[in-house]
């Protein structure tokens, strides 16, 4: 193993190795690694979450307008990676329905990010109740809003196959390796890895997920912003209910800000249902056994206690809610229940297998805020990417473009050959897309 790096990735997400992709074809001879403690990529929230490609229509365009021009060129761009590695992409679409009134204003609302954010007339649409029950006949809902342009994948196999191109190009993957330690020595990192090992790199990327903020935080960096992990958890359904929709339905969140969504009814890429996520506040990136979060509380209660997430943990709405989550947890009715509003012939009792939960880590400021977009960082030797969250694996492909050309620009990291042809895309081409 080579100890000397230019650039170090931390983390070997959907982020950390679409960054690799990119970085691959760009720099033939520099020395690059993504450092994941997993035995493989993808194995914590980017391979265990709902696998939808996202239309961009949650999304505001002022407010959120990189993550939602991230969302709709990542369709394209995951649609032509898939078609050529021949890995799974079905373009499904997903409907979003309203309950009542208040609801439907806001599915109004969506519909005019969606076309703001690029979607064609033909791409998304808003139903009546009626019209929608001629296509959906056994939804219940005020009004429902159609969207073509939404597909299913697994990430976690689309993951891996970036790692095996960008490994290809040369790049390195040390798996089953965490990073312990980050200490910048005479204007290099001295990275320590299991305890035991060091290796030195003269820049870092951190996109390490739920463990983002720590990394920063032990560079010194986003020492204001803290996080808090919720587990989304999810339940199968019986083969009987596979035709029970044609679509993934969705619905609107009582509370967007907040990170409680409501759950959804899930068609996943292979044809088998779910429900969910739910929104569990848990003490840890890794919490999904009770051992781990146990392990966790202690450290992580202090730490909240002491930073703005105190004031979100006392806040009295969020208690409420976080309440009703962990219901959803304990009693798999209390979940249920709530995908009934809107399917109603779902009956609990014949759902009785878990799915696989993935958790998601919202970060807050000092004033108790949830942060609602990406949080992104430049220093002179490291980069950080910070509340990459949903629909992160949806834009994975062109976000990295942009951090990448971003990067090369400030003069941080430049890249060898700035405009190459990175698989079935020339760089230029996707900067250009997503600059506009
Ligand atoms: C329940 C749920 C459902 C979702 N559904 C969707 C969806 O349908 N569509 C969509 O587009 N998005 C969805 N998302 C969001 C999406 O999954 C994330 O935005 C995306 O996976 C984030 O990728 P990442 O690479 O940043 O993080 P991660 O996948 O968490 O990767 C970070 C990696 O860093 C590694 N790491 C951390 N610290 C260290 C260290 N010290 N040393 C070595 N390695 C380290 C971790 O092991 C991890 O593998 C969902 C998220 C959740 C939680």
């Amino acid at each position: 193993m080579a100890h000397n790096f230019d650039l170090v990735i931390i983390g070997g997400g959907i982020l950390g190795t679409s960054l690799a992709y990119f970085l691959s074809h760009l720099n033939k001879s520099k020395q690059i690694a993504v450092i994941e403690q997993a035995h493989d990529v993808a194995f914590h929230t980017s391979g265990r979450n709902t696998g939808k490609v996202h239309a961009p229509y949650l999304y505001n365009p002022e407010k959120k307008k990189m993550f939602a021009k991230a969302a709709y060129h990542g369709y394209d761009m995951w649609k032509i990676y898939s078609k050529l590695k021949d890995l799974p992409f079905k373009e499904d679409g997903v409907i979003e329905v309203s309950r009542d009134k208040k609801g439907t204003k806001v599915l109004e609302k969506y519909l005019k990010w969606g076309k703001e954010n690029g979607l064609q007339d033909e791409e998304i649409n808003l139903l009546s109740k009626s019209e929608l029950n001629k296509i959906e006949p056994e939804i219940k809902c005020d009004a429902a809003l159609q969207v073509y342009r939404d597909a299913s994948t697994d990430y976690s196999v689309l993951t891996k196959s970036l790692m095996k191109d960008s490994k290809q190009n040369g790049i390195k993957f040390l798996l089953d390796t965490k990073v312990t330690d980050l200490k910048n020595r005479e204007g290099k990192w001295k990275i320590t890895l299991n305890h035991e090992h060091e290796i030195f790199s003269n820049f870092i990327i951190n996109a390490a997920g739920g463990e983002s903020i720590d990394i920063a935080h032990k560079v010194d960096i986003a020492k204001n912003l803290t996080d808090v992990h919720f587990r989304g958890e999810y339940r199968k359904a019986p083969k009987e209910y596979n035709n029970l929709t044609k679509t993934s339905v969705y619905s609107v969140p009582e509370f967007p800000d907040y990170p409680f969504l409501d759950p959804h009814w899930i068609i996943r890429v292979d044809g088998t249902c779910e429900i969910g996520p739910n929104a569990v506040p848990v003490f840890s990136p890794y919490g999904y056994k009770r051992s781990e979060n146990i392990k966790e509380f202690v450290p992580k209660m202090l730490e909240m206690l002491g930073s703005g997430a105190r004031k979100a943990i006392f806040d009295k709405q969020f208690q409420e809610l976080a309440i009703n989550e962990i219901q959803s947890s304990m009693s798999k009715s209390a979940m249920i229940d709530r995908v009934k509003k809107f399917l109603p012939k779902i009956d609990a009792d014949k759902i009785t297998e878990k799915g696989t939960a993935g958790i998601r880590s919202s970060v807050i400021d000092e004033k108790g805020k949830f942060v609602p977009d990406v949080v992104l960082i430049d220093d002179s030797m490291s980069f950080h990417i910070l509340n990459y969250n949903s629909p992160g694996a949806t834009g994975a492909l062109p976000f990295s473009a942009h951090i990448i050309n971003r990067l090369n620009e400030n003069g941080f990291f430049r890249n060898e050959s700035p405009d190459s042809q990175c698989g079935p895309w020339k760089f230029s081409d996707i900067i250009e897309k997503i600059s506009t």
